[in-house]
């Protein structure tokens, strides 16, 4: 008997022809989420089986695989060969410490073991009460599940309920492509970020700061929150960082300041869509919610997308309320350091009115007052990139 983790994945079950790909594609991702724990990956019919590990790691790897989209749930499992001797004992030796009520819950994919799914529950069940004096039986909410699944490889596998977790679901990443993120520090771009890595999509992130204005902590903060998420982006993220320091002073300058944050906000975008379309990312993701803020009303974002020409622009959280956010900003373990007291460049300079509701015939107008496009091939060409590893 060994001590494995089976891993089921969900939506990709809803594939057709190209299945395979997504199958391939989350086996590649659970592989290099476990490389340091030299553990063997493999792939059986409708599940992964993740074996040869050194049962000091386990919790380690469980907590790997949570982070691993497409996973639908992972169990720490004994697995035995079918035959029903062997799966008799293992059911024994699951269920001794414990106590309260139970049932048995098999799934027999392997169609040619000589006992139905509702038999084996019965005979294991029954066995278990003969032997387990602490035990009882409830079918309807029973504190305690033993499932038994049957395979087609002729292997077991006996879990109780446990040592069975959820996963994130959804897609694998890459599955979707590439897109680039625009990650503030804030509560909601991280969460966007997760959003989007649970469809599938492996991201680069972009951040702007404003140095000197901005603090070297407030770069920190977000290289800090890439770690975070890493994990769930297949292991790394590249990270761009960019100064918009030059467009704000011109603004500030030139301009009238309630514009500050409309323009800023322009040039962000258009910086966005060069990178993009430079490295062959598909998507602009961003943690735009409606009617938040200033400078999330439809009027502001639409004025602001209107500088991108040809990228699509997700926006994961557009129909979220806060709270929401937060509750998947815990989950994630970003919400703690996204919290942190740290200046973002939207901060600095802040016009004591925004406009809420911009016209773009005014805003062209006011930017028709600096040299923008030289201001942003400067901040472009003095972009750096630094990989954040988990
Ligand atoms: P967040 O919590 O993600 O910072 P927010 O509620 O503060 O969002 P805004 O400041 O209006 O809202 O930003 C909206 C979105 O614009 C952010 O979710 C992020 O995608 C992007 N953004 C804002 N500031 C920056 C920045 N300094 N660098 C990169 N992206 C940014
Ligand atoms: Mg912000």
């Amino acid at each position: 008997m060994e001590k494995v983790i089976l891993i089921k994945y969900g939506e990709i079950y809803l594939k057709g022809k190209n299945r395979k790909f997504f199958e391939k594609t989350l086996e590649n991702n659970i592989k290099n989420a476990l490389n340091e724990f030299n553990c063997v990956v493999s792939r059986i019919p409708g599940r992964y089986e993740v074996s040869g590990f050194d049962p000091k790691f386990s919790s380690k790897i469980l907590s790997a695989v949570g982070k691993i989209a497409g996973v639908f749930s992972f169990s720490l499992a004994s697995v035995v060969d079918s035959e029903l001797e062997q799966i008799e004992n293992i059911s024994i030796v699951e269920t001794e410490d414990l106590d309260g009520t139970f049932k048995v819950v098999t799934n027999r994919a392997d169609k040619t073991f000589l006992k139905s799914s509702m038999e084996i529950s019965r005979h294991i069940g029954g066995l278990i009460l003969s032997k387990n004096k602490s035990l009882s039986v409830d079918i309807h909410e029973p504190e305690h599940i033993l499932n038994i699944d049957v395979r087609e490889n002729k292997k077991t596998y006996v879990y109780v309920s446990s040592n069975d977790h959820k996963g994130i679901g959804g897609m694998p990443v890459c599955s979707s492509g590439h897109g680039l993120i625009l990650l503030s520090g804030g509560i909601d771009s991280p969460v966007a970020f997760f959003m989007m890595n649970k469809r599938g999509v492996k991201l680069h992130a972009i951040h702007f700061h404003s140095f000197p204005y901005t603090s070297n902590l407030a770069k920190e903060k977000v290289l800090d929150l890439a770690k975070i998420l890493a994990p769930f982006n297949g292991g790394e993220i590249g990270v761009y960082l960019c100064n918009v320091a030059k467009v704000q002073e011109a603004v500030h300058e030139n301009c009238n300041p309630d514009y500050m944050i409309t323009i800023l906000r322009r040039a962000m975008f258009k910086i966005a869509e060069r990178l993009s379309k430079d490295k062959n990312y598909s998507m602009i993701v961003t943690g735009e919610n409606l009617g938040q803020v200033a400078s999330q009303t439809i009027e502001s974002m639409t004025v602001v997308e209107n500088v991108v020409e040809s990228t699509p622009i997700l926006r994961p959280l557009v129909a979220f309320d806060k709270t929401e956010i937060i509750d998947i900003a815990r989950r994630i373990d970003t919400f703690e350091t996204s919290i942190k007291p740290f200046e973002d460049c939207c901060t600095v300079f802040l016009p004591d009115s925004p406009v809420t509701k911009p016209r773009l015939e005014k805003v062209v107008f006011e930017e028709a007052k600096i040299d923008l496009e030289k201001i942003i091939d400067e901040a472009y060409a003095g972009i750096e990139r630094i990989i954040i590893k988990s």
